[in-house]
């Protein structure tokens, strides 16, 4: 069964005091997160606060990562952030291709397959984020999108493993907008990157690389996602930045995993 795993993209929100703060306030609403176990927390914080958020997460479950990083481990690429610096601020993790650095900010499949291999190569753990637009779905492309995302990404690295990558299945246009995608999609495109990934990686690590869903989860809706086994948690962006609305959604996470291990 693959890691079970609650994300919070925070993209370009909060100032410093805030993520301090919000740490603090999780830690206190969910105090077994200074404990091992699952499901895994991990939160993307705006550059500058990586390494503040990273102090205050130190020694509990929490895990840190960034939303972006660049290719190239140093030189004169002014205002990029490379994955050894990403790392040295105590983060563990990077998103790659979310869709507003595809759509927004012009990221390629061919850029984010290289910033993936970049990131894997740095030890980083990628979260690779793909999904379809509304035009993609409405002309039932998506299936075929999805497929080419995950291809261009997986072929660029021969370093690829369970423990380093992650995919988040984030249709676009459920992104930040109040619509989410039904269980029954979610599960479709589900199974779709899931063949793509073990016929890429090969059964071992295709079958446990986690798979999130994204895109307006709320508090409420995560457990019927989360039901089947099939999508193993979330990545979050509007309802990661209350710490009660995130310890909420863990606290569906945690029923789930439960569950999953109880066998139900
Ligand atoms: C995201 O930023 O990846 C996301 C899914 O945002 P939201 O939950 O706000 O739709």
């Amino acid at each position: 069964m693959p890691e079970m795993i609650l994300a919070a993209n925070w993209k370009m929100h909060h100032t410093l005091d805030k993520a301090r703060g919000f740490v603090r306030e999780l830690l206190q609403q969910l105090a077994e997160l200074r404990k091992p176990g699952e499901p895994s927390v991990v939160i993307f914080p705006a550059f500058p606060h990586l390494a503040a958020v990273a102090e205050e997460a130190e020694g509990t479950r929490i895990q840190i990562g960034a939303q972006d990083c660049y290719i190239r481990e140093e030189g004169a690429f002014t205002g990029e952030v490379s994955p050894t610096q990403i790392a040295d601020t105590g983060a563990s993790c990077v998103l790659v291709g979310h869709s507003e650095r595809r759509h927004i900010l012009g990221d390629s499949d061919e850029l984010v397959a290289q910033k993936l291999t970049a990131a894997i190569a740095h030890g980083l753990r990628a979260f690779l984020c793909v999904g379809e637009t509304e035009d993609e779905r409405a002309s039932e492309s998506s299936r075929s999108v999805v497929e080419a995302q995950l291809e261009s990404a997986l072929t660029a690295s021969d370093e690829i493993t369970a423990g380093n990558l992650v995919i988040a299945y984030e249709p676009v246009w459920a992104i930040g907008t109040g619509r989410h995608a039904t269980v029954a999609d979610a599960e479709e495109m589900t199974a779709v990157i899931r063949a793509k990934l073990i016929q890429r990686l090969g059964a071992q690590s295709g079958q446990e690389i986690p798979i999130l869903y994204g895109g307006s989860v709320k508090p409420g809706l995560l457990a019927g996602y989360l039901a089947s086994g099939l999508i193993q948690g979330a990545l979050v962006g509007g309802a990661s930045l209350k710490a009660s609305s995130f310890a909420s959604l863990y606290g569906e996470m945690k029923t789930a995993a439960q569950g999953a291990g109880s066998g139900q």
